[in-house]
């Protein structure tokens, strides 16, 4: 196999959700940059893959990614797979990319499963067009972030940790309105869970538990201003 970096997506949860591509390619590179050395493990045994690991994150992107290129240019070839879905989406890749390609070393994209786009495409909201956001801010910018999607007219689609759900749900609702949306949590997983409905709806179904595991809200973007014709479907 001659020297590439592959971002290779993985599942977002069932182990099955990945491509005959992506198991070829994980078995026949040199090294595996992961972003959790023992999460990959799970995923590589599964699929009976021995290769060298080698971990790849956030914190360590900076020290870790010249290394990398080093050993491509030495003809070595990478796969970067990350704990769920794509790699450089919401998750350590971006870096690694560019000093890959500032090298000239091919990158190729091996395609599979985004949380993003799982759940827009089963949200039931327009996903002709829409913006993905990622997290928003926790802190410094939050109402900064909220204020400047007010007006955006594509569907918006976000990431958010559960805890941090309900607090989301109630910016959203006080700057964007009681729009319709999707909260999708640990899909392709044993209790993946929908629902669809108004922010406010989906605020009072969250009263009496707290909210665990994985979460993509999806939220439809600024309506179009209502003729006296027109009716709201679902609504
Ligand atoms: N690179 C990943 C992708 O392509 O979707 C995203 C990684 S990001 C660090 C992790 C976030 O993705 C989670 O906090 C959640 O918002 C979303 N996510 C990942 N797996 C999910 C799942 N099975 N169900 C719902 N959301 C998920």
């Amino acid at each position: 196999m001659a020297s590439k970096l592959y971002l290779v997506a993985t599942p977002i949860g069932n182990l099955q959700d990945i491509t005959l591509r992506a198991l070829e390619t994980l078995r026949s590179v040199d090294l595996i940059a992961a972003e959790d050395t023992r999460h990959a493990a799970i995923l590589l045994r599964h699929y009976d893959i021995h290769k060298p690991t080698v971990s790849y994150h956030d914190f360590n992107e900076r020290n870790v990614a010249p290394q990398l290129v080093a050993q491509m240019q030495e003809g070595k070839s990478i796969a970067l797979i990350t704990d769920a879905g794509t790699p450089g989406i919401s998750d350590p890749g971006f870096y690694l990319v560019r000093a890959a390609l500032a090298e000239n070393i091919i990158v190729e994209a091996i395609s599979g499963p985004s949380a993003c786009l799982a759940a827009i495409t089963i949200s039931g909201l327009p996903c002709d067009r829409f913006v993905f956001e990622g997290f928003p801010p926790a802190k410094k910018g939050r109402q900064t972030f909220f204020q400047n999607l007010a007006h955006e007219a594509r569907t918006i689609v976000l990431y958010e940790a559960p805890q941090r759900v309900p607090r989301t749900l109630q910016d959203i609702l006080s700057h964007w309105g009681d729009r319709r949306m999707a909260l999708a949590r640990e899909l392709t997983k044993i209790h993946e869970e929908v629902k669809r409905g108004r922010v406010s709806a989906i605020i009072a179904g969250l009263q009496d538990r707290p909210l665990k595991g994985e979460c993509v809200l999806v939220v439809e973007g600024r309506p179009k201003e209502k003729s006296t014709n027109d009716s709201a479907p679902g609504d």
